[in-house]
């Protein structure tokens, strides 16, 4: 199966970026952007059993859960949403919530919701680029303002919302209390330095999230033998012959991929599923990867941030 160059679709949220150059063009009418999804390409692809997504915040999120394996196959679900986020960019006072200050009872956690007092109960985290925090499902939780995230999730659309600072959207009080686990929250995940060029961020049943740090004007050979998710940080990088930068996504799954790092260095990070790969990267000789490059093509699909339609009258981005 070819590895793809991915779509990349914006949503609107209240709480998004008028301006989130340069991971993606603004929306022509101004509306903001919150989420960046990553999709596999053409309307009969299956779709990936995780979701890739870049956040842009302008304002906080709501307070919410999402539910675990158990609880989703409870109410008939295939799975639940346990999530992983890696801090791209973040204001000096940018900050997250995980869990609850103490425990609560179903109960508690109800009144909590009805009389909003939730909003001071969760628990914030100051947090800076290159931070990495996981978010099991059950775990209750929120995004502050200021922050790029790169998010890593099982696929499912399940969230219940507790408080939503006003913005009048429905909150899901029932589903709330019955799928959160209503107690204190790790916070934090230990970073694990592979080898030079990888760094293990997260390992958990359901993927694997890696960082990747290579140097320019290099060649590389990655392990694509289960589904596999890259996404560009920062630098570019050659993949059979189209080019990917910062916000630039791939997917791939039964498939190896050998790529050209271009003259800055590349940091990008990776997400597939299984169990940590023991060989997931080696390097190449240049003529190798240059070899290959240019054998299959990718779907020219938009990957690197499409060519501006609306210069003219893009706002600027919101101070955060
Ligand atoms: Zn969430």
């Amino acid at each position: 199966m070819p590895i793809e160059h991915v779509v990349a679709r914006a949503v609107t949220k209240p709480w998004g970026v008028a301006d989130p150059r340069p991971w993606t063009q603004p929306n022509c009418d101004g509306t903001a952007i919150g989420e960046l999804w990553y999709e596999r390409a053409g309307a009969d692809r299956t779709p990936a059993s995780l979701l890739l997504k870049l956040l842009f915040t302008s304002q906080p999120l709501s307070i919410q859960v999402h539910p675990d394996d158990a609880f989703a196959r409870s109410i008939g679900l295939s799975n639940g949403k346990t999530e992983a986020w890696y801090v791209v960019e973040a204001t000096a006072d940018a900050k997250v919530a995980l869990g609850l200050r103490r425990p609560f009872s179903p109960s508690q956690l109800r009144q909590s919701i009805e009389d909003s007092s939730i909003a001071g109960l969760v628990v914030w985290h100051p947090v800076a680029a290159g931070d990495v925090i996981l978010v099991p499902g059950g775990t209750i939780h929120a995004i502050g303002a200021g922050l790029v995230i790169a998010e890593i999730q099982q696929r499912s659309d399940r969230t219940y919302r507790l408080f939503d600072y006003g913005r009048q959207r429905d909150l899901h009080i029932d589903c709330a209390v019955a799928a959160a686990k209503t107690g204190v929250a790790e916070y934090k995940v230990r970073s694990t330095r592979l080898s030079q060029q990888r760094t293990l961020l997260v390992a958990n049943p359901h993927f694997v999230l890696e960082r990747l740090d290579l140097p320019p004007d290099t060649c590389w050979h990655l392990d694509a033998a289960r589904e596999t998710w890259l996404l560009a940080l920062s630098g570019t990088a050659t993949v059979r012959s189209c080019e990917i930068a910062a916000g630039g996504a791939i997917f791939a799954t039964f498939d190896q991929i050998d790529f050209h790092v271009g003259d800055a260095p590349l940091t990008c990070l990776v997400a597939y599923v299984g169990e940590v790969a023991r060989k997931l990267l080696h390097p190449l000789a240049r003529s190798h990867a240059d070899g290959a490059s240019s054998g299959r093509d990718l779907t020219p699909a938009a990957t690197a941030p499409a060519a501006p339609q609306c210069h003219e009258t893009w706002p600027r981005r919101n101070k955060r």
